[in-house]
């Protein structure tokens, strides 16, 4: 029986990728090790979305190499975004590479391994769920179509596809059978799904409709897709999560516009506005210092945060990467970048210290993923001096908060 080993570079999209393929491998005989000197087999799940990313994987796999020449027969399999941006290119410069096999061919793994011959015996076993995990993760669709100018996921996970309901559904009943409290739905613009009509709405709807299901959480959606069937859903449904994570990128309409994003400020302050007034928490990505941003415009994102109240930010610079249109533009000067990056942090530290203030004397459903450390629906994790078990649903009092967590 072969031992996997498995490393995962990038965003829970990948995360979701590696669990598929881990029951492909699973079915092929194989089991999953969590010590890389006792595997046989080295799975590399990549990312590209910035270049810092890629060069980790990257180098991950250079130090493979030693891995690979102390014990005979080991192999290497590199998958994902980077794979798929560098493809046969990878084996040229990293000659201990066994499969190359690129984001937009996941769905076909199991044949490449097939091809591949990695395995003597071809005894193989059904598949199996995950890990026993309160939380499963499941791929909706997979692709973008929005070509944002910055962005390089539209050109390595190729266009935008949903995948048929029946099988999502019935996956989604497997993990709950197995365990699962929560179901994390996962796309690159998840909230664009539609299945010959049968619309993301449609699909939150069915899933809610689960008994054993406690939570429903979906990545990442896009502002553009926000419309009233959804937030209807939102009203009706109290099983999806009192949170979104819809990353905005820019608070102007001049960036936003430039960035190929589909909506104004006034649109989105609108959205936010709404999704508040169900009772929605909201954390955001934000992209700082993207070429032509003006003083104006970072200013308008400034506001923007200041009227939103996020409860979380992740802010990054502008990251160029090769092959997208943004790439092409004169980059602004770093210092300012560092400056403005500096600002906005400051002001999401402020933010995301009152959203952790509004939960003190709050009563919260945690659900606990670690002994002491659970997430409330509206996403902030709560730690407690009791031990429970990994799974647990448990009402607790929130008496405070420190840095980013609560105390219960
Ligand atoms: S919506 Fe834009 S940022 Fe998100 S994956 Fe698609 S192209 Fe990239």
């Amino acid at each position: 029986m072969k031992k996997v080993y498995l490393q995962t570079f990038g965003c829970q999209m990948n995360e979701a990728d590696s669990e598929e393929m881990m029951l492909t491998l699973a079915a092929k005989g194989c089991t999953q090790t969590q010590k890389l000197e006792e595997a046989d087999i080295v799975l590399v799940n990549t990312c590209t979305i910035r270049e810092h990313a890629e060069h980790k994987a990257i180098s991950y796999l250079g130090r493979l190499a030693k891995w690979k020449a102390k014990k005979e027969g080991r192999k290497i399999i590199f998958t994902g975004c980077a794979a798929q941006r560098l493809g046969q290119k990878i084996k040229k410069k990293f000659p201990h590479t066994d499969i190359v096999n690129g984001a937009k061919n996941i769905d076909n793994f199991s044949s490449v391994i097939e091809k591949a011959d990695l395995f003597e015996d071809q005894n193989t076993q059904p598949l199996s769920a995950p890990a026993n995990s309160p939380i499963a993760l499941v791929n909706i669709m997979r692709g973008c179509s929005c070509k944002c100018s910055y962005c390089i996921v539209p050109y390595v996970r190729g266009e935008a596809y949903s995948l048929d309901p029946k099988n999502i559904l019935s996956q989604v009943k497997v993990a709950l059978e197995s365990g699962a409290k929560e179901i994390v739905l996962l796309g690159q613009t998840v909230n664009a799904y539609n299945y010959k009509g049968f619309s993301f709405s449609k699909l939150l709807r069915e899933i809610c409709s689960f008994d054993k299901l406690l939570r429903l959480r979906y990545l990442s959606p896009h502002p553009m897709f926000i419309n009233e069937e959804f937030l209807q859903t939102l009203k009706d449904c109290p099983k999806i999560a009192r949170h979104i994570h819809l990353p905005i990128q820019s608070g102007s309409t001049r960036i936003l516009a430039d960035m190929k994003r589909n909506y104004t400020r006034e649109e989105l302050l609108a959205k936010l506005k709404a999704l508040r007034e169900i009772g929605i928490e909201i954390s955001t990505d934000i992209i700082v210092g993207y070429p032509k941003e003006t003083e104006e415009d970072f200013k308008d994102t400034l506001t923007l945060c200041q009227e939103a109240q996020f409860s979380a930010a992740y802010c990054f610079k502008f990251s160029p990467r090769k092959g997208t249109p943004a790439a092409l533009f004169k980059e602004l000067d770093q210092k300012i970048v560092e400056k403005r990056l500096d600002i906005l942090l400051n002001e999401i530290k402020q933010s995301s210290k009152d959203a952790y203030a509004r939960q003190i004397a709050t009563k919260q459903q945690v659900l606990f993923e670690t002994p002491t450390n659970g997430r409330t629906s509206n996403n902030f994790w709560v730690r407690t001096k009791e031990k429970y078990p990994v799974g647990a649903v448990v009402d607790l009092q929130i008496k405070e908060s420190k840095d980013t967590i609560l105390l219960a």
